[in-house]
């Protein structure tokens, strides 16, 4: 694959300051003692280097951090209690009453509700914008931020973020995307002009269906601003879950190498199967953006989507009821696989979902591909039994 690789094996450790010990070591603390006065007051002039007290982080946070930030590309990360944490302290840390922002339209549900519920409460406005449209006419003397998600959620639009940053920056507008869908290998955020770079590491760092944490990457101009926001708000990320996420990593290439095949497996399966009006994924040529995926990408993971014929709900929950290996819940990333049903439509407002049929997101975990398969298929056939 790519030098990220190493990178993913190589980054964040150091065994031979921890008597040779392979993973960083949990460091758990509140009070960090300092020997001297001077060495107090030190600590309170540099209060984001080094260890200053539990909720700023310990050794553990600081290899998980550093690890992000390396794979990400960009100059120092943050890690938060959750990937949506991560969202609405970047937006904290950037948005404030009187402000406008411009945001993506197909973004992430959780994202658009803080938006029309917090920040239009603290006075902040927001405008969705279409991700495959120029930003452009859309700005005003009070934009002060433009955020993405490329590729969407649930329905996978790709961004052109390369034209995207160009206008902000020429207009002094900070960028900010949720770069989950690429868990920071596929897709390098600041080699597009990108400012700060989201990732909901719930996904596919943790890996395993067990932490919840976000992890906000800034470059040098902003990282500044993020860090105030998290440690001012108080956020802090327990020891334990840091070096899970740090364990997940290590395997995080190999883990997507298999979701990506299985995926594409599937998705080409679903695009020959009778009843299947779409199949949704980024690699396929009929995804909106899918040139941008293909410049800017070097790889997919372990979603995609797909609407079949209109149907009862009596046939989209047979068909849900009765699968045996996709687990009917939220989130993604796991090592297992896992179907929700969707609809686009009434979380969108800049753009217009052309399908009629029930819509359905996969995520394609490690089982064996043609196993999922005939799960699949099974389903698919109780759903046009009942119509
Ligand atoms: C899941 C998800 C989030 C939120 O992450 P949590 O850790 O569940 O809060 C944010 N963005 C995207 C694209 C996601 O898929």
């Amino acid at each position: 694959m790519t030098a990220k690789d190493t990178l993913l094996v190589q980054v964040g450790r150091e065994p031979h300051a921890n008597h040779g010990v392979v993973n960083p070591p949990v460091y758990r603390a509140s009070t960090i003692l300092y020997p001297t006065l001077a060495d107090y007051e030190e600590a309170d002039r540099t209060p984001f280097s080094g260890t200053r007290y539990g909720r700023r982080g310990t050794p553990t946070t600081f290899a998980l951090e550093e690890a992000v930030a390396r794979l990400e590309g960009g100059y120092r990360s943050v890690a938060v209690p959750s990937g949506l944490a991560a969202i609405t302290l970047t937006l904290m840390a950037f948005l404030k009453a009187g402000d406008h922002l411009l945001m993506v339209d197909t973004v992430y549900g959780p994202t658009r509700r803080f938006c029309d519920t917090v920040l239009k409460g603290f006075e902040v406005e927001t405008t969705y914008y279409d991700p495959l449209a120029d930003v452009a006419p859309l700005i005003r003397a009070n934009t002060k931020l433009i955020f993405l998600e490329s590729p969407g959620s649930l329905t996978f639009e790709v961004q052109d973020v390369a034209a995207v940053t160009a206008v902000a920056r020429v207009r002094g507008i900070v960028s900010a995307i949720d770069n989950t869908w690429s868990a920071g290998l596929f897709f390098s955020p600041f080699e597009h002009g990108i400012d700060v770079s989201i990732q909901a590491a719930t996904k596919y760092i943790v890996g395993h269906s067990d932490v919840m944490m976000g992890l906000i990457t800034a470059n040098e101009a902003t990282w500044l601003r993020v860090k105030r926001a998290t440690a001012f708000v108080g956020t802090a990320v327990s020891p334990d879950d840091c070096y899970l996420a740090l364990r997940g990593l290590r395997t995080l290439s190999v883990r997507l190498a298999r979701h990506q095949e299985t995926a594409l497996a599937i998705a080409r399966w679903l695009a020959r199967r009778a009843g299947i009006v779409h199949v949704r994924h980024p690699a396929f040529a009929d995804c909106p953006g899918h040139a941008f995926w293909r410049r800017d990408f070097t790889g997919s993971n372990g979603l995609v989507s797909f609407v079949t014929e209109p149907a009862s709900r009596e046939g989209v929950a047979a068909l849900l009821d009765g699968m045996r290996l996709f687990g009917l819940g939220a989130s993604w990333g796991g090592y297992e696989s896992l179907i929700i049903p969707f609809d686009p439509q009434p979380v969108r407002t800049a753009t217009r979902w052309p399908y009629e049929g029930p819509c359905f997101r996969l995520h394609c975990g490690l089982e064996d591909a043609d196993e999922l398969i005939e799960d699949l298929d099974e389903g698919l056939k109780r759903l046009q039994a009942r119509g």
